[in-house]
This record gives C-alpha cells, structure tokens and sequence, in this order.
C-alpha cells in the first residue's frame, strides 16, 4: 500500500485542537488535500505524517516553532479606517491581503476596532500556540506531472483552476 512520501497527494482528515482541548479547526467540509514534501502544510505535522498509509491515525503534537511561530510585538499597527476600501467589512478576526510598496505580499489580521482606528498584525491567529492534530488518512495517490509543476493539488480538497 502507498506510504505517504515526497509527491504524493496525501487526503487527511484532522481535528485541531489546542492545549485546553478547544476545537480550532477540523476538515469539516470533506479531507484536506495536500502535495506532500513541498511545505505547503506545517512543517512540524508533515513530517509526522511521513509512511503512514490509508486508514492510519495518529495524534501530533506540533510546537509553535514547527506551526505558525512566534509571536512578535512590534508586528501590530494601527490604521485609520478611512485607509480601507469603503466596502470592505472589517471585522475583529478577519484576513487582510495587503502589498508592501517594494511588492511583497502580506497578510494581516485585525484585532481590535476602537472608534475609526483597526489594529492589525502580522501575527498568525494560531502563533504562540502548540497544536494538537488527530489525523485519519483518507488518500494516497501519486501526483500528477501538472500538480507536480504547480506545487499544489487539483481536484476535490485541492485547487480548482
Ligand atoms: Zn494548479
């Protein structure tokens, strides 16, 4: 049976749960499916999930280094609202795409809306915290040469482009 290894397209259902036991994030809406080998989950639960096959469960365990980092208090700023798009709902928790002037793209999230002004950070929701993840894998095929080319998945789980 396939192991899970470099280039396979691996189906995993998961619950995220964190140290007090509180649900954060569970494939709720079928398996997630991922490419294997090519950072694009967290490095410190790929690795775990190396040789396992269909059907095998497993609970990981991933420190803040190995998940979404650190935590850094000088990545939080404060913006006027009126820097905003008009149309645009902001909301306490919410993703914010955003371009540095040299072209690098960011993600921010808003923390705090006081008044006309929204704090915003760089900080990962989940950064600081130690991840506990119960796997079930679902798949394991082999990659396909265009999945391979783009570094992702195609098809359900995955990107549909
Ligand atoms: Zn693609």
């Amino acid at each position: 049976m396939a192991a899970i290894a470099k280039d396979k397209v691996v189906s995993i259902h998961y619950t995220l749960t964190d140290d007090d036991g509180a649900v954060l994030d569970a494939s709720s809406h079928g398996p997630l499916a991922y490419l294997h080998g090519h950072g694009t989950i967290i490095p410190g639960l790929e690795r775990e999930l190396e040789g396992l096959s269909v059907g095998d469960e497993k609970n990981v365990t991933v420190a803040p280094a190995d998940a979404y980092g650190l935590s850094d208090p000088d990545a939080v700023q404060k913006v006027h609202r009126s820097e905003f798009p008009k149309d645009m709902e902001l909301e306490v928790g919410r993703a914010v795409h955003a371009s540095t002037p040299d072209g690098q793209h960011l993600t921010l999230w808003i923390t705090e809306i006081k008044g006309a002004y929204i704090t915003l950070t760089t900080n990962h929701p989940l950064a600081d915290k130690t991840l506990h993840f119960a796997v079930k894998v679902a798949e394991v095929r082999d990659a396909t040469p265009e999945e391979l080319d783009h570094g992702h998945v195609h098809g359900p789980g995955g990107h549909h482009h």
